[in-house]
């Protein structure tokens, strides 16, 4: 069951700065899938290959897939014959593996870097020496079957909002930093940061796209 009334509120929300939203459906059934499909909802995300590609198989194909998990490196090559946005790379190697699987199906995989925002040491993603590193380095452009379209992350799980505005910012400022970057790979224009909790925090510091699931879907 899906709640409707929230997700009909967070349009009105989200329109209004031209946000994206992605319904993260993550341990719920294709039925809760297909209900917000039939309100208009194409963007779903998923954290777990073997869900996600069971998922992808039962449902109709113009839903668009994005991949919101910590993403190895061997998994890749099931989700690449469709999926839309890789939100979580965090190393050079994925990109390759990416890049190496996108060929195999002559597709062009979009992906979203990873930025390590947060104070919790589970969460995965860059520093900003290591993106400093990853744009000076010229091998990007070697990289024909991705793009990188922007960056994510996540903030800390906090009460504090203070901090997680803070964490936010750190992410903003480091999409700006790389706007302009002008690679062919590379067209920075989405920052998918804020989730249930803190998705307005997200949207007041620039947020593009917000990944949504328990206000939706109902707690998991
Ligand atoms: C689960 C998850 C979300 C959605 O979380 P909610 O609090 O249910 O909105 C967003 N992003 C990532 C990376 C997730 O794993």
């Amino acid at each position: 069951m899906i709640n409707t009334e929230a997700y009909n509120s967070l349009l009105e929300e989200l329109k209004l700065t031209n946000t994206t939203l992605v319904a993260v459906s993550k341990t719920k059934p294709a039925l809760d899938i297909e209900e917000l499909y039939r309100l208009g909802q194409r963007d779903f995300g998923e954290n777990y290959v073997q869900e996600l590609v069971e998922k992808e198989a039962l449902l109709t194909k113009d839903i668009r897939w994005h991949f919101i998990g910590h993403l190895q490196s061997n998994k890749v090559k099931y989700i690449a014959p469709f999926i839309h946005l890789i939100h979580g790379v965090d190393s050079f190697s994925l990109l390759k593996e990416i890049n190496k699987q996108a060929a195999k199906h002559s597709r062009v995989i979009d992906c979203l870097l990873q930025i390590f925002i947060a104070e919790e040491e589970t969460k995965f993603g860059f520093d900003e020496n290591e993106i400093d590193q990853l744009f000076s380095e010229n091998n990007l452009s070697n990289l024909n079957n991705i793009r990188i379209v922007g960056m994510m992350g996540m903030a800390s799980f906090s009460e504090n909002d203070e901090k997680v505005k803070a964490e936010f910012k750190k992410l903003k400022n480091l999409f700006d930093k790389y706007g302009t970057l002008t690679i062919a790979n590379c067209q920075l224009s989405i920052i998918s940061m804020g989730m249930s909790g803190d998705y307005k925090i997200a949207i007041a510091e620039g947020s593009t796209m917000v990944r949504i699931g328990s206000l939706l879907f109902g707690s998991r």
